[in-house]
């Protein structure tokens, strides 16, 4: 049976490895963070994965957490009046099917876990060329799965799928116990505050029980990139209380009673969303294949990376299974990356535009779905599947057309 080594044991690399086994193959992954220091970390990411990315981890039987975790039930929207308090647009719709998020401090060294338990070879190691080399000529496969990790610029950025070549938010996250839950039904709270940049919410499960994640996309330079001075968790977290009270003030409603859920329940940062070219080269001519964050990294404001991580993991397993005692070769790689981005292609598109100040047709399509519950309905649950919001969501015309079309229904 063919070998086939892994780096990186983030969502999307210990998805397949786990994948892999469960089929029989031999696996190694080599991450260089111990499970015990994955948990005693600080947190990485909101994971907010919706059906089609949980139905992956259904389908290996690693959702752990499926009865355990607090559902997202629903996508809320709300824009503040320009002038004084006050929402000058507010709407929620559910989801046809509940998401959810499990800290990656608590996944990372369960799915770990998982792993060694199947026969997988687990090295700890901070992977360079050298062990790259030496996995290219042991094994059949190597993947680089780094998340953001150095190792990945091994793979050339591929300008012409990345339109920013610089950081487009000041991202802060904020774990929380003691959130007042919003009426009706759970939900991610989008707040898109103009000039400013987005604040959203929803439940989570971390190491010590259900919580509120709070993430924060501060425009750079605005009121809400101001992470610097916040150097403790306690400074951080009234940063960011400070910012709800300022900017969204029913939101700030619901924090009177929120406590940090550990010292490391929080993260400031900032990254440029990069697509890279799927196979790299190493000195020896051997060639490897990126996943996940590695060769497709996306700004978090559309909750999209773990998503497309678990999406890509799974395409990839299929592929890998496909080519059965055939060699995976540079040809294969290409293939298999392209498989991915004909879906992971639409998620960067939507993505990048809502980086960018929303052109009048977006606003008018976010103001209609106030009205238009089925238009707020199929907004909502295009998270799940960004396909859906093309071409109706990207293009005058087609948002003209679609929106005359639900009126008249
Ligand atoms: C602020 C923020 C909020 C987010 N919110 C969401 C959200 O709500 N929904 C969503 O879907 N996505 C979200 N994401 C994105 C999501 O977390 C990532 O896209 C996802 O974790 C990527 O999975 P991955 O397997 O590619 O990489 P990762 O999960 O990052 O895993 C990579 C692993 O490789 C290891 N590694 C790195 N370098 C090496 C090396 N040289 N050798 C060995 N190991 C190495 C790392 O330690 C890590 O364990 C968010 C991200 C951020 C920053």
């Amino acid at each position: 049976m063919k070998r086939i080594t892994i780096v990186g044991g983030g969502q999307s690399g210990l998805q397949l490895a786990i994948g892999l086994l469960k089929k029989g193959y031999q696996v190694k992954v080599v991450q260089d963070r111990t499970a015990d220091q994955i948990a005693a970390g600080k947190v990485q990411s909101s994971q907010c994965q919706f059906n089609a990315a949980l139905d992956h981890e259904r389908a290996l039987g690693i959702d752990f957490w499926a009865e355990t975790c607090p559902p997202v039930e629903g996508i809320a929207f709300s824009v503040p009046a320009p002038e004084g308090s006050g929402k000058a647009l507010d709407w929620s719709a559910r989801l046809d099917h509940y998401g959810q998020s499990v800290d990656q401090r608590v996944k990372m060294p369960a799915w770990l876990a998982e792993f060694c338990r199947l026969g997988g070879v687990l090295q700890i190691a901070t992977a360079d060329i050298a062990l790259l080399e030496t996995e290219a000529k042991a094994t059949d496969l190597v993947l680089v799965a780094s998340g953001k990790g150095e190792i990945g610029k091994l793979f050339e950025r591929d300008a012409a799928r990345s339109p920013f070549d610089a950081p487009q938010r000041a991202l802060a996250l904020t774990y929380v116990h003691g959130m007042t839950p919003r009426p009706q039904h759970s939900a991610v709270n989008f707040n898109l505050i103009p000039g400013v940049g987005e604040y959203f919410v929803f439940p989570a499960l971390t190491k010590s029980g259900p919580c509120e994640i709070m993430v924060f996309e501060g425009i750079p330079g605005g009121p809400m990139d101001c992470w610097k001075s916040a150097t403790t968790a306690q400074a951080h977290l009234d940063t960011s209380l400070q910012i709800l009270k300022t900017f969204v003030p029913w939101e700030y409603d619901r924090c009177r009673n929120v406590e940090l859920t550990d010292e490391n329940g929080v993260l400031a940062g900032r990254f440029a969303p990069t697509v890279r070219k799927p196979v790299a080269t190493l000195p020896s001519g051997a060639k490897v294949l990126g996943l996940g964050d590695a060769v497709c990294l996306n700004d978090p404001i559309t909750g999209q990376g773990a998503n497309n991580a678990a999406k890509a993991a799974a395409i990839y397993l299929d592929a890998i299974l496909a080519q059965g005692e055939h060699p995976f070769d540079e040809l294969w790689m290409k293939a298999t990356f392209e498989r991915f981005w004909d879906y992971a292609q639409w998620v960067v598109r939507w993505t990048n535009m809502m980086l960018l100040p929303p052109p009048p047709f977006v606003l008018n399509i976010m103001g209609t779905a106030q009205a238009a519950p089925a238009l707020a309905r199929r907004i909502a649950n295009a998270f799940d599947d960004p396909r859906d919001f093309f071409p109706w969501f990207a293009e005058e015309n087609a948002a003209t057309e679609y929106l005359t079309r639900l009126q008249a229904a």
